[in-house]
């Protein structure tokens, strides 16, 4: 599409747009009285109206049924796991006995690593992208100590050419190549938390396989901005969190997506009742026999309020759909870099770390500052701009398709553009 720097081409995108009622939706946070343009959904996705719907029926089931509830609530809590189950295996692209809401996204790393990082004394090796979101960091070298192994030797963390922001694919598969023979496994970000990048899922686990390795990946930026097709791309585990692009509030209940391969597979694993046959989980006795699927990892029994909100948030998904959603994102994310290239066409003030394909990123872009990047940054939460710093200088900005609009783009540009300086 060509692109207009003007108000009036922004407002005409949002009337041409078919998902602009799902901002009435939401609950959009207010900075000194007046409405927020509010682009860090990357970080905590804004609150669904529906969500206090959900919860206050779950909170009337307990009070007017109490322990009766788990089977005779609306939506009996013994089973509540099963009712995300079929709109999360739609974003993620998997089967339904695929997917499961439980716990927290460290949590269900370390539980899938426990089952998937099997090291032997030739093949012990765990390959990464450096920098990876330091929780993933300090999980993969605890699990590598867990194994009495030297992090050091064992974690093999990629980093861009020199004077590049992101990985090229090419680099990364021969890096899989080169370590062909000693590595146990390939696990990436889906979309990168600090540049953004949108990793090749497909290629990166068709190259860790052919290596024979186990691939997983963390989805946390990936879920819900991103298409996703985890069975297809035959991935063997993922893990997520709901409370970025799947607006599922503060600390929300995680996801985790086991390949159909392992549904009987005998591998290793932490057990809890909540993983146990659900037929005879009530007969209390010994000898764990787990569910089939990712539902044989559950342990406790499930967090109705957190999982409350998790459904409210969802039904918008299935509502919306995905592929609409990515439709829109590519577009509003696509005016959002096209006016900051405007604002700064010789990158004198600033560098775009995330890539320019759509299809190499999700909605977020990464804008490296080269100067003042904090005095801009505080310019913009002046103005009622609600964005994400990261240090040492990088701006996160994440205009998110169910609730941003192109008329708050073009606004962002605007205060952005005047917190530079720049005349256009
Ligand atoms: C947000 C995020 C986390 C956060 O982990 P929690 O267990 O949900 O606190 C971990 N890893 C990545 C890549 C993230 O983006």
């Amino acid at each position: 599409m060509e692109f207009n720097h003007s108000l009036q081409f922004a407002r005409k995108l949002d009337r041409n747009d078919s998902l602009k009622s799902f901002r009435n939706q939401f609950h959009i946070p207010k900075v000194k009285g007046k409405t927020a343009i509010y682009f860090t959904g990357n970080s905590l996705g804004l609150q669904p109206k529906a969500t206090k719907k959900y919860i206050d029926e779950e909170l009337q089931d307990w009070a007017n049924l109490g322990v009766e509830g788990h089977v005779h609530s609306r939506r009996p809590w013994v089973s509540y796991q099963k009712f995300s189950k079929t709109i999360l295996a739609n974003i993620v692209g998997a089967r339904p006995a695929e997917v499961v809401a439980m716990n927290q996204l460290t949590v269900n790393l370390h539980l899938l690593l426990v089952s998937f990082y099997r090291p032997t004394k030739e093949r012990y090796k765990i390959i990464t992208e450096h920098g990876a979101f330091s929780s993933d960091q300090y999980a993969f070298e605890s699990q590598i100590r867990f194994h009495n192994l030297n992090p050091d030797d064992t974690l093999i963390e990629l980093k861009p050419r020199e004077g590049e922001f992101t990985l090229r694919t090419e680099d990364i598969l021969q890096a899989i190549r080169d370590h062909r023979d000693e590595i146990a496994l390939v696990i990436f970000g889906g979309v990168q938390y600090y540049t953004g990048q949108l990793f090749d899922i497909k290629k990166i686990t068709a190259a860790g396989h052919e290596a024979g390795a186990i691939v997983g990946f963390d989805l946390a930026h990936a879920v819900g901005n991103v298409p996703l097709n985890l069975h297809r791309d035959d991935v063997d585990f993922a893990v997520w969190c709901s409370y970025k692009y799947l607006n599922s509030g503060p600390g929300a209940i995680a996801g985790c997506y086991v390949h159909e391969r392992f549904s009987q597979a005998d591998l290793p694993r932490f057990a809890g009742w909540w993983g146990h046959n659900e037929k005879e989980r009530f007969l209390m006795r010994k000898g764990f026999k787990p569910m089939k699927g990712v539902d044989g990892w559950q342990l406790s029994n499930h967090p109705i309020l957190l999982s409350a909100a998790h459904l409210a948030s969802l039904e918008i998904f299935k509502q919306a759909g995905m592929k609409n959603l990515v439709e829109k994102s590519v577009q509003l994310t696509g005016y959002l870099e096209f006016i900051l290239n405007q604002i700064d066409p010789s990158h004198k003030y600033f560098n775009i770390l995330t890539p320019s394909n759509p299809k190499e990123r999700g909605c977020q872009l990464s804008i490296f500052m080269k100067k003042n990047g904090k005095k801009v940054f505080s310019d913009l939460t002046r103005a009622g701009v609600i964005a994400d710093w990261r240090e040492p200088n990088v701006i996160r900005v994440a205009p998110v398709p169910l609730y941003n609009t192109f008329e708050e783009v073009y606004l962002f540009g605007e205060i952005f553009r005047k917190a530079l300086g720049v005349k256009l």
